[in-house]
């Protein structure tokens, strides 16, 4: 191990993972272990066994702390002898430190993290897992707000909703779904493990397990993070990167229009019939509707009904396959108990129409 005077300092700069300031600093390193010095503070003792090495910022080799989010340290130049040995080697990451800039604020920090390591796997199905759910939730919040209004909510109706949400999903507090008052044939995840339900799809629902496989699909949505994927496919890296400033509403666009791959319904489904067998409920309900929605293809319908309708289908293909999985998954002579009561699904039916302050139909968000 390389020998240093304790009084030997050497002039760095530093994030601390909490703050965006960015401090001045000299490290003090004492065997294996280092203070980070200020005029009137003094930061550790870290472990140089704890660092990573980030990349390249502006001339200095910019290091991560094992353990603490967003904490980095910047060397200015050559690593001097005495540090080189107890420091991780410097590695290229063909400058992308450098284009994406350091130095905001710290939650930006571990998404470059991501963003490393993306260089590597970038692809959308490797990254969206390495966005970080606090960050999609803030994002989603952002977007999505409180959909002009339009989400539905009564005592009963929500009740009903929650207690359907929480047969489906072991962490349904991650999870907001609404009932949005427009009507419109579909349900969508959005960012942050919101999902919604048009009160179109519900009206034209006969029972409540047909809503709750179409529940457990978006939600599937949201646990597989093809909700971030497909942003991400969209909109590239400037997502993560940029933050939503200024482009909110082409993000929500993007989000409520995005279509999923073939895999990534068929994981959604999965995740659906899962569900719904952890839950007792019967898959068949939901076959049936799939069966019905598919034959409302708009040919013989009124031309409203008809742009209604393929709003699920646009974005959900109902191809036999999908039917006959859910088809496939009942399991003979087993109990399955109904999602709701009857009272209780009477109450999410009319929900939005119960809801004296909602708004309705399209027109414009404010
Ligand atoms: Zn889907």
């Amino acid at each position: 191990m390389t020998e240093i005077a304790p009084d030997h300092v050497f002039q760095a700069w530093h994030f601390d993972g909490k703050s965006a300031v960015r401090r001045p600093v000299d490290i003090q390193a004492i065997g294996n272990d280092f203070y980070l010095t200020e005029t009137e503070r003094r930061h550790g003792p870290f472990a140089f066994a704890d660092m990573t090495y980030v990349g390249e910022q502006n001339g200095a080799h910019v290091y991560g702390h094992d353990e603490i989010d967003g904490w980095r340290l910047g060397l200015r130049g050559e690593i001097p002898g005495e540090l080189s040995g107890l420091l991780p080697p410097p590695r290229r990451y063909g400058g992308w430190i450098d284009r994406l800039g350091l130095g905001k604020a710290s939650i930006t920090f571990a998404v470059i993290s991501a963003a490393v390591v993306a260089v590597v796997l970038f692809t959308p199905q490797w990254l969206a897992p390495l966005v970080p759910s606090s960050w999609e939730r803030e994002m989603g919040d952002a977007l999505v707000g409180d959909f002009g209004g339009r989400f539905c909510s009564t005592e009963d109706g929500s009740a009903a909703l929650a207690k359907m949400t929480h047969a489906l999903d072991d962490n349904p507090e991650d999870l907001q779904v609404e009932v949005a008052n427009i009507d419109m044939v579909n349900a969508v995840a959005l960012p942050g493990g919101k999902v919604i339900i048009f009160q179109g799809l519900i009206d034209n629902a006969r029972s409540p397990d047909e809503i709750a496989g179409v529940l457990a699909h978006e939600i599937g949505h949201v646990r597989e993070r093809h909700v971030m994927q497909a942003l991400l496919r969209q909109f590239g890296l400037s997502i993560v990167l940029g933050g939503a400033d200024g482009t909110g509403g082409s993000l929500l666009n993007g989000a409520l229009s995005s279509s999923y791959s073939r895999d990534a319904e068929r994981e959604a489904d999965d995740f659906s019939i899962r569900a719904m067998r952890n839950a007792n409920i019967s898959p068949a309900a939901t076959a049936g509707f799939f069966r019905r929605l598919s034959r409302l293809d708009g040919s013989d319908q009124p031309d409203q009904n008809a742009a209604r309708i393929t709003g699920y289908m646009s974005t959900h293909p109902l191809s036999g396959e999908r039917q006959r999985a859910f088809e496939n998954s009942l399991e003979e002579g087993k109990q399955y108990a109904p999602s709701l009561t009857a009272a209780e699904w009477q109450s999410l039916k009319t929900m939005c129409e119960n809801d004296p302050d909602v708004e309705s139909g399209f027109g414009p968000f404010d």
